[in-house]
């Protein structure tokens, strides 16, 4: 068997030490005879993992019990359109910051329930920066402030929370969801779909504040879609084996040492990558400086041949899954927490030598 390095975007990297618990309990989850996936969601087995997991998600980001935790579908996309459709009414008015690809999409649902204000945009920038700590010029009074706080396709990363003026913020976290501290009295509803720091794709976490969703009130919400549905009790069938990997990441998360830890070791990869492309002028950091993110590092060659013969170069090198998105070319790292500080020492290895060979 071989695991080669893996700079997926998403879905992205499972930590090896949880895929051999799915692999070794795959057929019988703990003498049970069957599969975790063969098991009701009402049953003893998963009602266990449902509220492990959710006291993981607690003890992590410290929450209390003011908050709401659901495990949904849909994706982060489905929560471009379920946070308005709970919380935007026709005659109010939400401001959401626009930062990317998906805020975009964030916002091209929102209008379809309310007023959209989009009170910093870096569009004509090419996406590359997040507003910074005075840019905002919020609408009088928003619903809720939404942002995304890590585009993971431009490679940027909110600092710290954007200054909402006391709004409630709604965070589309999908792409830096524990990777680092977040100041949680902030925020109103917080988002993030599975399959880039959690475990895999077909689950969406997605955590409401209570008095916040009490100002819920709009009634006209199909079931389904009613965060109210699933805020107290597990309404339909969840994704349970989805569910299952998350407590599993969960767990591994918390015994390698919690939020802290991981923050520690993404700062240090993330100084180890950016200073391998500072280094000299062959690569070329796409963000700006001060916006740049710690989980996706962008970055460009002086040609797109050598960018090609680049991923050819490190795909032979087992370092796979470093090609930018479509939509933006270049290359793009991403480091999530499963990434480890070895398989960013390989990569930086071979940019280096790369870069002797080609530059
Ligand atoms: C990947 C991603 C999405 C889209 O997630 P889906 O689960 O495919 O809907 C949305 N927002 C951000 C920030 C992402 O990284």
């Amino acid at each position: 068997m071989k695991r080669v390095h893996n700079f997926s975007a998403g879905p992205a990297a499972i930590p090896t030490e949880v895929l051999e618990i799915v692999r070794d309990e795959l057929l019988d989850y703990r003498d049970t005879g069957t599969s975790i996936m063969e098991k009701s969601h009402r049953g003893k087995e998963y009602s266990e993992i449902d509220v492990q997991a959710k006291e993981r998600l607690t003890r992590i980001l410290g929450l209390q019990d003011d908050f709401h935790i659901m495990f949904l579908q849909g994706g982060a996309s489905a929560q471009f359109m379920q946070v308005p459709m709970n919380f935007l009414d026709k005659d109010q008015t939400a401001d959401y910051i626009n930062t990317g690809v998906w805020s975009k999409k964030a916002i091209k649902e929102a209008k379809l329930f309310g007023k959209v204000h989009v009170p910093f945009s870096s569009e004509d920038e090419q996406f590359s920066r997040v507003s910074t700590k005075d840019e905002l010029q919020l609408s009088d009074n928003p619903r809720y402030v939404h942002f995304t706080s890590n585009n993971t396709i431009y490679g940027t990363q909110y600092r710290v929370e954007p200054d909402s003026n006391g709004a409630p913020l709604i965070c589309d976290a999908s792409s830096d969801f524990l990777s680092r501290e977040i100041d949680i009295d902030r925020y109103g509803l917080i988002y993030a779909g599975a399959q880039k720091n959690l475990g895999p794709s077909g689950v969406t976490v997605v955590i409401v504040r209570k008095n916040f969703l009490q100002t819920a009130t709009k009634t006209d919400i199909p079931t389904i879609l009613n965060y109210k549905t699933h805020a107290e009790r597990i309404f339909n069938t969840p994704p349970t084996f989805a569910v299952y990997m998350v407590n599993l990441v969960l767990k591994w998360f918390e015994e390698k040492g919690g939020i802290s830890y991981f923050e520690k070791l993404n700062d240090q990869k993330a100084d180890l990558l950016y200073s391998a492309i500072d280094s000299d002028d062959f690569y070329r950091g796409t963000a700006q400086p001060n916006s740049r993110s710690k989980m996706n590092v962008t970055f460009r060659l002086p040609s797109e041949e050598l960018e090609a013969k680049f991923l050819s170069k490190a795909a032979e090198n087992d370092l796979v899954a470093l090609k930018g998105h479509r939509s933006v070319g270049g290359i793009r790292a991403s480091i999530y927490n499963a990434c480890s500080l070895e398989s960013v020492k390989a990569l930086t290895d071979f940019m280096k030598h790369f870069r002797d060979k080609n530059g």
